[in-house]
């Protein structure tokens, strides 16, 4: 597991980087907002431990811009900023999670703790994530940040497809034959015309994309 601090205080930077790195986890360090916001698009972070009052830019503003790229990335704020009005701020913006310093040590860990257990699979691997795109397959259905979107079986089987190759072009044939088990048939458009309503589903951010003349590729992560 992999987490981000977005911290200025250099003192309290230090301190909770040792206490994470002491539990086992990867930790990343960023001392300022905009630092703080490219590491947390560039790089597969599980947890952001997130700071407010900081230089470049505003902790409030780094998660508001932050939920756009990466809806499902928990975000714990840890600031010292303690009124109820910033507190609300910082949940209606898309936080996980909130502590106000100074804080305990055993607080911090216990609630980090629970974001990274929220962002374990369930058993047997019944979600596949691609993006700000998820699919239960218990539910069978797929989300896009905090939208759910309903398939259609057809539907379905072929985002399931697409996702398990994520990142990978696979043909009209290919997915004709893996997803609906037809003969190639150049007069069939099944394919072409689920892929119009899956993007019509998920919306645009959905990150379907058309390779020319070939077929299309599920942009990994
Ligand atoms: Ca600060």
């Amino acid at each position: 597991m992999q987490i981000l601090i977005v911290e200025d205080e250099a003192r309290i930077l230090a301190f909770v980087a040792r206490a994470l790195r002491a539990e086992g986890w990867t930790v990343g360090v960023a001392d300022n907002g905009s630092k703080g916001l490219a590491a947390a698009i560039a790089n597969p972070y599980d947890l952001v431990v997130l700071d407010l009052l900081l230089p470049g830019m505003d902790g409030l503003d780094l998660l508001r811009e932050l939920r756009e790229r990466k809806p499902l990335l928990p975000v714990l704020i840890l600031s010292a900023r303690s009124d109820l009005d910033t507190k609300l701020r910082g949940f209606n913006l898309g936080a996980d999670d909130y502590l106000v310093k100074p804080f305990s040590l055993g607080e911090l860990l216990c609630r980090v703790r629970v974001q990274l257990r929220r962002r374990q699979p369930p058993a047997e691997s019944s979600v596949l994530y691609a993006g700000p795109l998820l699919l239960d397959l218990t539910r069978r259905e797929a989300r896009l940040g905090p939208r759910v979107c309903e398939l259609t079986d057809g539907e379905f089987r072929l985002l399931h497809f697409l996702l398990e190759h994520a990142g990978e072009v696979n043909s009209r044939e290919q997915l004709l034959s893996q997803v609906w088990g037809y003969d190639f048939d150049p007069r069939s458009n099944v394919v072409d015309v689920s892929i119009r309503r899956l993007r019509q589903k998920l919306g645009p951010e959905a990150p379907i994309e058309t390779v020319r003349n070939v077929g299309y590729r599920l942009a990994a992560g």
